[in-house]
């Protein structure tokens, strides 16, 4: 379709080019245009669609769905989609990276082993690199998060 389409518009540019330069100027944005139609690359996915796997190490009744990763194409950034269930919590942790992370659902506390803070639906939260730092769900409903992670520091 788009080697068929390349072909058409070449043509039609050689013509248009003995016409006169604007009219090759505007078809050139038309099928820029219409070019970036068809060739969209962006991945529509349902977070139901990826697999939520158990977090082991220290954590409690919580899982993770790695949404965007580098297996994707994304070369910056993951996105990860974090259930911690009522009386469920994250290991207490630090790492030299940040995350950012957006509460959809729930109540819970951040702590970082000395204080805690508390957290509801849409709160976002971003932890700085170096500090420790554990989710708890301290609610009667499942917390649900965005927590998006630099893959340039943790390689
Ligand atoms: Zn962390």
């Amino acid at each position: 379709m788009k080697k068929e389409l390349d072909l058409r518009f070449s043509k039609l540019l050689a013509r248009a080019n003995l016409w006169c330069p604007v009219r090759k100027e505007m078809l050139l944005n038309i099928f820029g245009y219409v070019s970036a139609i068809l060739m969209i690359n962006m991945k529509i996915i349902n977070y139901q669609d990826v697999e939520a796997k158990r977090v082991e190490e220290g954590a409690k009744n919580m899982t993770i769905r790695w949404l965007i990763t580098k297996e994707m194409g994304a070369e910056n950034f993951a996105m990860r989609y974090i259930e911690v269930n009522p009386g469920g919590s994250s290991p207490l942790h630090s790492h030299c990276w940040e995350h950012e992370i957006f509460t959809l659902e729930g109540e819970g506390v951040m702590a970082n082993g000395q204080e805690e803070k508390r957290i509801t639906k849409g709160d976002f939260i971003f932890v700085p690199p170096n500090e420790a730092h554990q989710c708890r769900n301290t609610g009667q409903t499942t917390i649900r998060l965005l927590c998006m992670i630099p893959y340039t520091q943790t390689q």
